[in-house]
């Protein structure tokens, strides 16, 4: 019997009036919420207040 536990960072820009939801990670194997930001965070990613995230095509686009 194996588990396998993923974490994946999902956009919550807007995107023409629909949530965007882009994901980032999703690689098998436990990867530390605070390493996955990271990586995120080098790939473009933001982090917002109130605890969205913003994938780097809705950075670009000044989303909020
Ligand atoms: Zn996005």
């Amino acid at each position: 019997m194996s588990a396998v536990l993923i974490r994946i960072l999902t956009c919550d820009g807007l995107a023409g009036g629909e949530i965007c939801g882009e994901e980032f990670g999703g690689d098998t194997g436990f990867l530390p919420l605070v390493t996955l930001r990271r990586r995120a965070r080098e790939a473009g990613w933001r982090r917002r207040r109130r605890g969205r995230d913003l994938c780097p095509a809705c950075v670009k686009d000044g989303a909020r």
